[in-house]
């Protein structure tokens, strides 16, 4: 089969995917893996080398998703097996402190300042999840303030992100999460630092954090504004709240110390997840050490995990880790920044308007003429075109997120191979996109 004349039908992943939904809501165990977005069958994936993705009809797949994050170095890289096969062939949980979680711990400290003291978890949710009833139980407050469009996981007060205006109290986003739960979730516009002083002056002496992702990437890449960052944190100290910087996406991609590796603000806490696993279920947060300590057992705030720092999970993330020097940055930045200058070529030649937006190597790509600084903007998009672009990506070997509210990822992985089949699959995609109707 020539890589580029794929059949648009997956008769295999069809197959697997209605034996799926015979047993699991939706056939999908995460509901952006259905296509729902996009439409068709989701690809059921075999295999992963490289920068490369095999699914159940023998396909193989450039992968712009790497496992929405994680897989930096690409797939299967040995010497992230090797550790893992390392780790396994010694057991595989023991409910035990261990070294490769203190190791693991260790580097991700020595790599980000801010972060004193950090608890190992086993999802992002969980360490955002975490973080939020320790800045609770450190300040005694109740109320969090979130931004709309930034996900910090499916944490039932987090669930909401309804409402745009000034200081507006959350409705939850899904059944299941009571008004209650939501009530204490103050939902304020993205990059809008007045809306936040608006609401620290509404309910002095409430507010326990801002929680926030260091540079969104869940409505699309939007970056924050030059010092909006820096005015949280500003805002927050003031009124004796914590800044709280969820870098579960882009932290240990954005660079060797992520998101703040970027801007330098220092948060109060931070959350971790993502790259820091190595494609295996580990996070973390932590931060200062004066509010660390009071997590439990050093203090009153409970937490705890069955899996917390299992031993495979915490030598695949260390392997990673000790990957991931200025070089393999360098590499990542650059490939992602060949692949941005592909489609924005690509699009341009087609007329098709669009906004690139980056955050060092995390891209992603809108179908408006308008810069896109919140969720607002995000949704004016023309998502009809990128179900266009991403189908004819799709059919040409390309893989793409299944959705315009995400971020596109690359890796160490993505060499001249994978980006010349990019290049060769984007002409079509950007006509696609260019004829797509509403
Ligand atoms: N926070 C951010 C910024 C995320 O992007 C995600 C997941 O995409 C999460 C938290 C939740 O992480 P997990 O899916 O591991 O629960």
């Amino acid at each position: 089969m020539s890589e580029l004349t794929y059949p648009y039908e997956a008769p295999a992943s069809q197959a697997l995917f209605d034996r799926a939904a015979a047993v699991t809501p939706g056939g999908v165990n995460s509901p952006v893996r259905a296509f729902r977005a996009v439409g068709g069958t989701p690809r059921f994936m075999v295999s992963g080398t490289g920068p490369y993705l095999t699914d159940a009809d023998g396909r193989e797949y450039v992968d712009l998703v790497c496992s929405w994050g994680p897989m930096i170095l690409g797939h299967a890289h040995p010497e992230v097996i090797a550790a893992v096969q390392d780790a396994v062939a010694r057991g595989t949980s023991f409910g035990t402190p261990g070294e490769g979680e203190v190791a693991l711990a260790e580097e991700m400290v020595a790599r980000v300042a801010p972060l004193e003291r950090v608890r190992l978890v086993s999802s992002g949710t969980e360490a955002t999840m975490s973080a939020i009833r320790l800045a609770r139980g450190f300040t005694r407050r109740t109320k969090v303030v979130k931004f709309a469009g930034c996900y910090h996981g499916h944490v039932d007060s987090l669930l909401a992100a309804a409402g745009s205006g000034v200081a507006t109290f959350a409705l939850p986003d899904t059944p299941g999460v009571t008004g209650a739960q939501a009530g204490d979730t103050i939902v304020l516009p993205y990059n809008d630092l007045d809306a936040v002083r608006e609401a620290f002056r509404a309910h002095p002496g409430e507010i326990a954090c801002v929680i926030t992702e260091a540079s969104p990437g869940n409505m699309g890449v939007v970056p924050p504004a030059d010092g909006f960052n820096q005015g949280l944190k500003d805002i927050c100290s003031e009124h004796g709240a914590l800044y709280v910087s969820d870098e579960v996406m882009t932290g240990f991609r954005t660079s060797r110390a992520g998101w703040f590796g970027v801007d330098g603000v220092v948060p109060d806490l931070m959350t971790f997840g993502k790259v820091m696993g190595g494609g295996f279920p580990a996070a973390a947060f932590g931060g200062r050490a004066d509010v660390m300590a009071h997590l439990a057992p050093a203090g009153p705030v409970y937490q705890a995990g069955t899996l917390s720092g299992n031993p495979v999970a915490t030598a695949a993330g260390l392997a990673q880790l000790r990957l991931l020097d200025d070089a393999a940055y360098a590499k990542v930045d650059a490939v992602s920044k060949e692949i941005q200058g592909l489609v924005t070529d690509a699009l341009a030649k087609e007329g098709v308007a669009h906004r690139l937006q980056t955050a060092s190597n995390m891209f992603s790509v809108f179908f408006t003429d308008r810069p896109v600084r919140n969720y607002e903007d995000a949704k004016a998009q023309e998502s009809f075109r990128y179900t266009a672009f991403f189908h004819s990506l799709l059919a040409h070997g390309v893989y793409l997120p299944p959705s315009s509210f995400e971020s596109w990822f690359v890796s160490t992985a993505h060499d001249e191979r994978a980006v010349q089949r990019i290049a060769d699959a984007l002409p079509a995609a950007a006509r696609a996109a260019a004829e797509a109707t509403a």
